[in-house]
This record gives structure tokens, C-alpha cells and sequence, in this order.
């Protein structure tokens, strides 16, 4: 990932794709997608086509074996077009990932060639009704049921549900166990059953199709992962999922600013004025967003293979800060660039519009909230003794 400049202009591969992808197939449809919050079809058909379901898995299992480095900047690229197809892939890409680490059942082995093969999408159910955001706890548990092993589940969102060809979901290991001695298993259709149970009828991010849904599902013993939740968290997943995440954030950041330079370009030629300054403050702050990322995809990347490292305190204070700090940019940059474009920025019908990117945007701050990073590293910090 080429931080330091625009997407369009990286000379990494897969960012490239992505762009195109962005530009050529998830751009057109991004009004559609937000304004009637459906999935963007057409977009990880694209994805699917150049086989970006499978980016992360190594090329020994069938994948394309790019980095979690790659496919970061290949979000932000996605992002600046449709941050909801953004989300999808990156959201994905976070359950493959865990899968390539973690998943070393010969079931979940089969799982992850079968996601090579076949694209499939997976999805996540790691919220909970009455949990908010908490994932570090569940209510539900691993049951035994007629001979087998069942998951009933009420989840708080399950992004593209209604897609999915799999759902990996959190739960207690059996209903005997407490909140935190939690597991991680995989359901799969056509034996999952997902009965909607609330709406996605959000201002922002709305063709990510996160509905709410009462999850039953028999989960075979080969697809329950062996390790802890607690340990596959710690041990990449949680840091995968802030790289992965934080690249959409950037990525939104990315289309304000980009939106508020045409406005200015389109400007007939004359004195410099007002916006212009502005302009040049908002892509200070840009910069500070790409920079935000580039320097943590570069220390995990850098310590991805020392165990202690990445699973250290210092590093995981760091990804929530990425988090927070480019969730925060990206809402920022939104107004920032309203400030710039004006009335025709805050039209919904001009080219300077800024209103699905302003919804967008704010999505950010809300998908796992920024209080509860910020709750999880205060607890931290208080114990040490320097920072
Ligand atoms: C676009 C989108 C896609 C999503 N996709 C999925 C998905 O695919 N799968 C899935 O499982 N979930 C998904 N979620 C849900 C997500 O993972 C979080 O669970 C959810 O956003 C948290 O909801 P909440 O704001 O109600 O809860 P909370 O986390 O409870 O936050 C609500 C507010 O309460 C306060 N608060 C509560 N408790 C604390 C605390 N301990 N410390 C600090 N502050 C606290 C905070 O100020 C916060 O703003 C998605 C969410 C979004 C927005």
C-alpha cells in the first residue's frame, strides 16, 4: 500500500484491481445500493470474477496470497467508490483471515478451499442481543441436541445475513461456561436458519444489509474452532480486523477529500480564496489518516512473525487508536469538505454532493464504538507504569 498518494495512482497489483473494481462496476451503483440499502451485487460479483474473495489465503490453499499489508490498501481503493462493498469484502476478509490462522481442523481446512474454489462469502455473528458491542462475552452457548451440536443465537447485526454462504459466530463453549470462556464456530447453509429480526434502516452504510437475526443452526464438531476465542482474538484476529476496518474508514476519508478538490478545480480560475486554504488543511488531515494506517500496517507486518509482539498490550493499544483516530478523520474530513463545496455540497443532487459520504462517514464511529476501544486500552494504561 502506497500511502502517501492517491489509490488510483498505486503501483501495487491488487490495488490497482481494486480501483478499477471501485471505479468501473461499485461507483454506478453506489447511489442504488444506499438509497434502497441493498447489497451491492454487482460489486462482489466483480470481486468474485477477479477471485478477491480469496485474496488472503495463501496460494498453497488455492488463494491469491496476498498480505493483509495488499489487501488494506485494495479497501481504501474500494472505499473511495462504495465503502458498504468496501465493508463486505473487508469483512470477510477478516473471517478468511482468522480461517488461514486459525482454522486447523481438517473441516475448517476443507471450509477455507471451498472458499478459494467457490468464492464463497462469509459472514460474522459475533454481536449479541443485550451485549451492544461487548464480543468479548456471549450469552448463547454450543448446545447438544439430538446426538449433535446446535447454536441458537439472537445477534445484534449480521452484515450481508441474507448472502452469506457461512457465518462464523461466537458463543460460550457449553451452557455450563461463563460469558468469557467463549469458542468460535462456523454455520453453514442450507442447514443455518437466519429469521430477521430487526431492520437495516441506518443513515449511512446502508448496503451493508446488517440486520438483525435470530440465528439456528446444528454446527458440525469439525467446524468449531480448537483454540479459544480469547486466544484467536489476541492472536491476529482482533489486529487483522482494526488493519481491515480502518482501511474503509481512510477510504471514506479519501472521497470527501477527492470530492471537495473537484469542487474546487471545477471553480473558474481566479485569487486563491478561503476554500482553497481549507482545501489545503483538509488534505493535512488526510494525510494524517494514510499516515495513521501506513505506520500500523507497517509494525504488524514488521512483527506479524514474533507471537508476544503482536499480541502485546502497546500493539493493540495502537490498532484501537487506528480505529478511533481514523473513524474520527473520516467524519471529520466529511464536514471538512462541506465546508468547501457549500450549498452544492449539501445538495443530494449535484456533483459536489456530499450527503451519502456525510452518512457514510459517520458509520464509522459507530461500528464497535470508539468509547469502548477507548474503555478496553483506559483499563490498560492504568496498570503501566510508562507509555
Ligand atoms: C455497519 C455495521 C455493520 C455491522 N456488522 C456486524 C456483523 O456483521 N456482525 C456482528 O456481529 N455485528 C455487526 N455490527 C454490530 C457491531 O459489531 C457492534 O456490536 C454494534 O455496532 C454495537 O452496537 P451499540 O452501539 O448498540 O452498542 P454498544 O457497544 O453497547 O455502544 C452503545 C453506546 O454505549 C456506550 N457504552 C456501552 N457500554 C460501554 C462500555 N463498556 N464502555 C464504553 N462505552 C460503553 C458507548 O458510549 C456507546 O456509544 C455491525 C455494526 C455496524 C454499524
Amino acid at each position: 500500500m502506497d500511502s502517501l498518494s492517491c489509490p488510483a495512482h498505486s503501483s501495487a497489483e491488487l490495488e490497482r484491481l481494486a480501483w478499477r473494481i471501485g471505479a468501473e462496476v461499485a461507483a454506478p451503483a453506489a447511489g442504488d445500493v444506499d438509497q434502497r440499502a441493498r447489497f451491492p451485487l454487482e460489486a462482489v460479483a466483480a470481486m468474485r470474477k477477479e477471485r478477491l474473495l480469496a485474496a488472503l489465503i495463501p496460494k498453497a490453499d488455492g488463494g491469491l496470497g496476498f498480505t493483509v499489508q495488499e489487501m488494506v490498501g485494495a479497501l481504501r481503493a474500494i472505499a473511495t467508490h462504495c465503502p458498504s462493498s468496501a465493508l463486505v469484502l473487508a469483512m470477510h476478509s477478516v473471517e478468511v483471515d482468522t480461517l488461514v490462522r486459525h482454522g486447523t481442523t481438517p473441516g475448517l481446512r476443507a471450509l477455507l478451499e471451498e472458499v478459494a474454489t467457490s468464492q464463497l462469502l462469509i459472514g460474522n455473528a459475533s454481536s449479541e442481543v443485550g451485549l451492544g458491542g461487548a464480543a468479548g462475552r456471549s450469552r448463547c452457548a454450543l448446545e447438544q441436541h439430538d446426538g449433535g451440536l446446535f447454536l441458537d443465537k439472537q445477534v445484534l447485526a449480521i452484515s450481508y445475513g441474507e448472502y452469506a454462504d457461512a457465518v462464523v459466530a461466537t458463543c460460550r463453549r457449553t451452557p455450563d461456561s461463563a460469558e468469557t470462556d467463549q469458542i468460535l464456530v462456523v454455520c453453514r447453509r442450507p442447514a443455518m436458519r437466519l429469521t430477521a429480526t430487526s431492520t437495516w434502516n441506518t443513515s449511512g452504510l446502508r448496503g451493508t444489509c446488517s440486520h438483525g437475526y435470530h440465528l439456528q443452526s446444528p454446527v458440525e464438531a469439525d467446524l468449531v474452532f480448537p483454540a479459544p476465542f480469547a486466544t484467536i482474538a489476541g492472536r491476529g484476529a482482533a489486529q487483522v480486523r482494526q488493519l481491515l476496518l480502518s482501511a474503509v474508514w481512510v477510504g471514506i476519508a479519501e472521497a470527501a477529500v477527492a470530492t471537495a478538490h473537484q469542487h474546487v478545480l471545477r471553480r473558474a480560475p481566479g485569487p486563491l480564496v478561503l476554500d482553497t486554504t481549507r482545501l489545503a488543511e483538509l488534505v493535512g488531515l488526510l494525510n494524517k489518516s494514510r499516515s495513521l494506517l501506513q505506520s500500523a500496517c507497517h509494525w504488524f507486518e514488521r512483527v506479524e512473525p514474533d507471537r508476544e509482539a503482536v499480541e502485546s498490550a502497546g500493539m493493540m493499544i495502537a490498532l484501537r487508536n487506528l480505529k478511533v483516530g481514523t473513524s474520527r478523520l473520516a467524519a471529520e474530513a466529511a464536514t471538512g469538505a462541506l465546508a468547501i463545496c457549500g450549498i452544492e455540497g449539501y445538495r443530494r443532487d449535484s456533483r459536489s454532493s456530499l450527503d451519502r459520504i456525510i452518512r457514510d462517514a459517520h458509520g464509522g464511529l459507530v461500528m464497535v464504538s470508539n468509547d469502548r476501544h477507548l474503555e478496553e486500552s483506559a483499563a490498560v494504561l492504568r496498570a503501566w507504569k510508562a507509555i
